[in-house]
């Protein structure tokens, strides 16, 4: 492995720790990026990667994407991530989640944590028995902020996207709009959910295909086939389910005015953004539009929340993402280029 500062995806990354468990065999990384506006926040993500690069660079590029979504979010909140080197012949255990939460402690509160991928609310709570630093827990009290961040970010999502069809197709409202979604999960379902309720006309695809066909029942949806999603005729592509799906080959078959999903890290390569934004296709920037889940969390975190205040925050995303599409058609820069440089600013970059 290369040393770390040379790493291609090292960004003046303020630190990066490696810890070992030897009891439980734990091994994982803390990686925070800045803590300008605040500790790193960012959840922890469980995984079985191939080798321990791989992992290193998942968690500088992860810490890095937290300290432009906290920032441009709002929140007096920093950068950081967790990854927590699954084995094969190892298994969750409480015993590691409590090794892990001793890890966080160990950073006095340089990093707070919560969810990500492989880890769940019960997970969040065994690591909370050890340390202070974390946050995404089940809601004590009704109306608090906190607790499943999906319906939260699947509303800023679908409030970018109403934004984005009011910004490029100067229309007001979604009735008889075509909104192609890729992934029906959390987010891209709660979304086609609310779409549906303002008349939009709905394509969704999903691998789960139960899932996607009881849900277009429900809603009055067409299931399309995984490869047609990116491709169909649509006033809107909305990707809900993986990053990196947006490259040379993709961009060039999008038959869209409009790119607006929630999905993380949605461009494979920064020259992406620039494909895009050749094509005169409208991006809404990832990091932006699906902040609506860390505010929740981010402003549980910081405590004395309501919903309330977490649905006012939320409201605000339209208004961000209208900024960076003025900037960008002002500056001829593509939208994502225009994001990158205000959350720079943020953190001082
Ligand atoms: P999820 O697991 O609930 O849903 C993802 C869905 O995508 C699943 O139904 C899955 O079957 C489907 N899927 C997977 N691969 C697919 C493919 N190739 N084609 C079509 N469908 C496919 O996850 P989620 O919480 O809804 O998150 C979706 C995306 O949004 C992820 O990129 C996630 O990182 C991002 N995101 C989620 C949140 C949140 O609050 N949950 C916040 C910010 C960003």
């Amino acid at each position: 492995m290369s040393v770390m500062w040379d790493m291609p995806d090292f960004d003046g990354h303020e630190a990066v720790h490696f810890f070992h468990d030897v009891e439980t065999g734990l091994s994982a990384i803390i990686a925070l990026h800045s803590t300008h506006l605040g500790p790193g926040a960012g959840g922890t993500r469980f995984w079985h990667y191939e080798n321990r690069e791989t992992a290193v660079t998942d968690a500088l590029r992860l810490s890095r994407g937290m300290s432009f979504k906290n920032a441009m979010a709002g929140l007096p909140l920093g950068g950081g991530k967790a990854v927590i080197l699954a084995d094969r012949n190892r298994k969750k255990s409480p015993e590691m989640l409590a090794a892990f939460g001793r890890m966080i402690d160990s950073l006095n509160g340089c990093y707070v944590t919560a969810e990500d991928v492989g880890i769940s609310t019960a997970d969040m709570v065994e690591v909370s028995k050890q340390t202070q630093y974390v946050s995404g827990l089940p809601v004590s009290e009704q109306g608090d902020a906190g607790g499943d961040p999906g319906p939260f970010t699947a509303m800023g999502v679908y409030l970018g996207v109403k934004a984005a069809v009011k910004h490029k197709l100067g229309r007001d409202n979604l009735d008889g709009v075509h909104v192609a979604i890729q992934g029906v999960g959390s987010v891209g379902g709660g979304l086609a959910r609310l779409l549906a309720k303002d008349g939009a006309k709905l394509s969704i695809a999903d691998i789960d295909k139960d899932h996607a066909t009881r849900l277009a029942t429900e809603i009055g949806a067409s299931v399309v086939g995984l490869d047609d999603i990116m491709r169909i005729e649509a006033d809107v592509f909305s990707p809900n389910a993986l990053g990196a799906i947006l490259d040379k080959v993709s961009i060039a078959h999008l038959n869209v005015p409009i790119v607006a999903g929630g999905a993380n890290n949605q461009l494979a390569t920064p020259e992406d953004g620039q494909r895009i934004f050749d094509r005169n296709i409208l991006f809404a920037p990832d990091y932006v539009i699906n902040s609506g889940g860390i505010i929740n969390v981010g402003l549980e975190y910081l405590g004395n929340s309501s919903v309330d205040e977490v649905n006012r925050r939320i409201e605000m995303i339209p208004d961000r993402l209208t900024e960076i599409w003025e900037e960008s058609a002002s500056s001829k820069l593509p939208s994502a280029e225009v994001a990158d440089n205000m959350a720079c600013k943020l953190i001082g970059r």
